[in-house]
């Protein structure tokens, strides 16, 4: 397989010289990528929202949790954390996308109250929606399809263990071999989140992040790199090189393997679609989830990305996060990095 990839890998990869060139890649690849994560086979329908509960958490913040209906028949419940507003200026936006082993939107919007919840909050810093909206932002935290309360049957109970777990294993089996995949799924959920935000006009729609921690970030890289609507990025636990982390590391979650992806692009030139937005990686040192060459791994494909970025004369948008620790979400200078 090693020796396939570095025969047949990459065949679509980042290679502009200008931002023209760059403007042609990017509208090619994009329309590749979305051939084969099945984009293309999703269904739009009206959203329908409701709002079935809405109630203060701490600090003025309002959740609500709402149901979109995604395609027709499929809802998505996401909470809706909605800080104070302060002066007449509308509040921005962050999509939060749920990782894995959090109990989905549960630990992103920090439901503390649930034991399970709070623990995974303790280890991974999985609370990034609550945080985002303590910095003033409304954050969007939705059940990825898989997750919280869209498990399929096999893990449905109410027990710990399945609550926290997610079933893309079973929603992949089912998926691909009918031409879809969880990353297109996802990434189309989000793009209806996006038009839920549109529509609802409450908040400004020119300023829109998406912020995720390793399965979420899997998802805020995938929305960004297809649809332009999101303005800032912060991808934290999740950017490396395809062979060390997924091909060689092959233990991950079923999520991550997209048939064919690696015959055309590697993480960098996903990351390249990015340009030249704000983008925020977070990577840690100790994570071991960058492969055997630990950060080097994450550095290579930054490179890529910094090329892309170069063209526009904007490498200082990128923002490298590094801290000494392990697999979880990193606060530090989120601030810093939203003010620059
Ligand atoms: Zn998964």
């Amino acid at each position: 397989m090693k020796k396939r990839w570095k025969e047949q890998g990459r065949k679509n990869k980042f290679s502009a010289k200008s931002v023209e060139e760059f403007q042609e890649w990017k509208e090619s690849v994009r329309q590749i990528l979305k051939e084969l994560i099945g984009l293309d086979r999703m269904e739009s329908c009206s959203l329908n929202p409701q709002c079935l509960e809405r109630v203060e958490i701490e600090d003025g913040i309002i959740r609500e949790k709402i149901l979109i209906q995604v395609e027709p028949e499929v809802y998505m419940p996401v909470f809706v954390l909605i800080p104070p507003k302060k002066g007449e200026e509308k509040l921005s936006c962050f999509l939060a996308p749920c990782g894995h082993m959090g109990a989905g939107k549960y630990s992103v919007a920090g439901v503390r109250d649930i034991p399970a919840v709070a623990d995974k909050i303790e280890l991974f810093h999985y609370d990034y929606g609550l945080k985002m909206a303590k910095l003033g932002y409304v954050a969007l935290c939705p059940d990825a399809r898989g997750f919280g309360e869209r498990r399929e049957k096999a893990l449905q109970g109410a027990e710990e263990d399945e609550f926290i777990n997610s079933t893309c294993f079973h929603l992949a089996h089912m998926a691909e071999p009918l031409g879809m995949t969880l990353a297109g799924m996802n990434t189309w959920d989000l793009m209806r989140l996006l038009d839920y935000v549109e529509e609802r006009g409450e908040w400004d729609i020119n300023t829109i992040g998406c912020v995720g921690f390793s399965g979420g970030g899997m998802q805020a890289l995938w929305l960004s790199a297809l649809d332009d609507r999101v303005k800032k990025i912060i991808i934290s636990g999740y950017f490396y090189g395809i062979e060390d982390s997924l091909l060689k590391l092959n233990g991950n979650c079923s999520c991550n393997y997209v048939p064919h992806l690696w015959e055309h692009v590697d993480m960098g030139d996903l990351g390249a679609l990015l340009a030249p937005r704000p983008l925020m990686i977070q990577s840690g040192r100790e994570d071991h989830l960058n492969g055997e060459k630990g950060l080097k791994n994450v550095e290579e494909q930054l490179l890529v990305v910094k090329d892309a970025y170069n063209l526009f004369g904007m490498e200082d948008r990128i923002f490298h996060d590094v801290w000494d620790g392990g697999h979880c979400f990193h606060q530090e200078h989120i601030e810093g990095f939203l003010m620059r």
